[in-house]
């Protein structure tokens, strides 16, 4: 296909698609997906090889938040049955950041629930990051913890921080049907402040919201004029409880078209599968590895993941290696700090940050308590023989309430 022969070259090449060029890439079709995912696999092996960042969420906040973002199980007036807490001691947190790294992750997300932090928030914050980074030599650490204030970027990254994530989530002309108690320009303006302060920038979106083609080309061509380090793909998981439940509008394909546009848009960018890749992209999740050169390993923050042993057995059953912590994740010239974008020496971590979190959603949570974990033999052992589920539908049944790990008694799925 030439427009994929095009793609290919311009990915090399660092050079910016058309919105044309985009929109192509989400309207091929079905029996065109493998060239697309080969295509834009030869632009993340030219600048990521084959490894795989792993990233570790730690929710040091649960819930109660006072905000109306509509995909979130932690929004004001959710009824999602997730766990809800408050901060974690840094003890806690430094616990399960270990858990993580010692399943192979090298990046640890810190992410609490809110509009935005206190000053007081932010110190706090700020002894969570010394205590993980004091007991894991190399960690790199990422806070999300919402709407920053001035002043806070700088103060996080004196703590040690190398890296903030607030996501777009979605186009500015679509961004007021999904929150209303903040505005796109608030969230714009938190990465401007991230990158201001030397810290390396995370933002993603959110698919599965209802959005058409154009809001998601607008989103990417967005999040590339903002030039983050690393761009967390979200697909909606619509929990029961929220406004979005219905909204299941996502196939396994769609998934891979999606991330195949990203590389193209972003393609020496750190691209991040976040929540609902067990929920939506099921079994062609190796697949998506040829595109997204990083994923969370274990849980989100309020749903349940596949088990980590999973993700670890899926990357190398798929021929891909997982990136250690003396591997710089991005390309020299973006480590460097130049970027494909305006932003020098940002320092930060040289690889950088996590998606997941995101706004917190995290993919969100899951509405099925103490139901199986997803993915997992609990998950499907006890099913009665049904038929086959229709691309599309409704997967309820791969939804889980995170009941592990930070804020309760059972250890993390790492
Ligand atoms: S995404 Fe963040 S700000 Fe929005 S409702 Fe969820 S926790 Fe609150």
């Amino acid at each position: 296909m030439d427009l994929l022969n095009t793609l290919v070259d311009k990915g090399l090449r660092r050079e910016p698609l058309s919105r044309a060029e985009a929109l192509a890439v989400l309207g091929t079709s079905d029996d065109d997906l493998l060239d697309v995912v080969a295509a834009a696999g030869k632009v993340r092996r030219h600048w990521f090889g084959r490894r795989v960042k792993l990233n570790y969420l730690v929710n040091l906040k649960s819930g109660l938040c006072p905000e109306d973002c509509s995909y979130c199980s932690q929004r004001l007036g959710s009824t999602a049955g997730i766990l809800k807490y408050t901060w974690l001691k840094p003890d806690e947190a430094s616990r399960a950041a270990a858990a993580g790294l010692a399943g192979g992750a090298k990046r640890v997300c810190l992410v609490a629930s809110g509009r935005g932090p206190t000053d007081r928030d932010v110190d706090r914050v700020a002894g969570t990051i010394k205590a993980i980074k004091e007991e894991n030599e190399g960690v790199e650490v990422c806070a999300c913890l919402g709407l920053l204030s001035d002043g806070q970027a700088e103060r996080l990254r004196e703590a040690g921080a190398d890296a903030y994530n607030h996501n777009l989530n979605t186009s500015e002309s679509t961004y007021g049907e999904i929150t209303t108690t903040h505005t796109y320009a608030d969230r714009v303006d938190t990465v401007q402040k991230a990158h201001a302060a030397g810290l390396s920038a995370c933002s993603g979106l959110i698919a599965g919201m209802g959005e058409t083609d154009e809001d998601l080309v607008d989103v990417v061509f967005s999040l590339r004029e903002l030039d983050p380090d690393s761009v967390p793909v979200n697909f909606l998981i619509p929990f029961e409880g929220t406004p979005l439940a219905k909204e299941w509008n996502l196939t396994p394909q769609r998934c891979l078209r999606i991330l195949a546009m990203v590389r193209f848009v972003c393609p020496d960018v750190e691209v991040r599968i976040a929540g609902g890749r067990e929920v939506h992209l099921r079994t062609m999740q190796p697949l998506a590895l040829h595109l997204a050169n990083s994923i969370f390993l274990g849980d989100y923050l309020t749903s349940e993941g596949q088990a980590g042993k999973a993700d670890l057995e899926m990357i190398a059953d798929a021929g891909f290696e997982v990136e250690g912590a003396d591997q710089v994740t991005l390309p020299e010239h973006r480590a460097a700090g130049g970027g494909c974008g305006s932003h020098e020496s940002r320092g930060g971590c040289g690889a950088h940050e996590d998606g997941g979190c995101g706004s917190h959603e995290g993919g969100g949570c899951g509405a099925h308590e103490g139901g199986g974990v997803c993915g997992s033999a609990d998950a499907t052992a006890t099913a009665a023989p049904t038929a086959a589920p229709q691309a599309g539908e409704a997967r309820t049944d791969l939804v889980a309430v995170r009941r592990r790990g930070a804020g309760t008694d059972l250890a993390p799925n790492a």
